[in-house]
């Protein structure tokens, strides 16, 4: 992330500058663009940028071309939608960014968006869920850290939170 005041670079997952302390969150969010769905999950997805006391969890997927916002509320199931059985239907659909040909699971991890900070949970997916490089059990809860790397099988993602 490099710093739009100093422009210098920083470590992924630093949300205030480490050379002149400005606020990276926000110049992180000032990036993203609402995404829209359309099913009930859409007011989730929604930038919240007026409610600041409530800033969106930004996850960057890797070759996407831009970040998604996800408000706190609920759990949101990141997977792939199958087009011939669509009897599962993930919020966050990572079918665009070659999701099967990398191994992601059609309902991969749940990310628990209202609780803080945040947690994943590998849903017994197929290839596995890894944090920084160290693979979760599945089914059971891991806390995130603003910044961490997470590979859902080979797809790589970071989620960015601030508080
Ligand atoms: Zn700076």
């Amino acid at each position: 992330m490099k710093c739009p005041v100093c422009t210098k670079q920083n470590r992924p997952g630093v949300i205030v500058c480490e050379y002149c302390n400005n606020d990276l969150y926000t110049a992180l969010l000032e990036k993203v663009s609402t995404k829209q769905l359309d099913n009930d999950r859409e007011r989730m997805l929604q930038i919240s940028k007026t409610m600041p006391s409530s800033n969106p969890i930004v996850v960057y997927i890797r070759h996407a071309p831009e970040p998604i916002a996800i408000s706190r509320l609920g759990q949101i199931i990141f997977g792939r939608e199958d087009v011939d059985d669509k009897t599962v239907v993930p919020d966050i659909d990572l079918e665009p960014f070659d999701a099967q040909d990398l191994g992601v699971s059609r309902e991969h991890i749940a990310l628990d968006a209202e609780i803080h900070p945040p947690t994943i949970t590998d849903l017994d997916s197929y290839n596995g869920t890894f944090v920084n490089g160290e693979r979760l059990t599945p089914q059971a809860p891991y806390t995130l850290t603003s910044g961490d790397e997470i590979r859902l099988g080979r797809l790589v993602i970071r989620i960015f939170y601030d508080g």
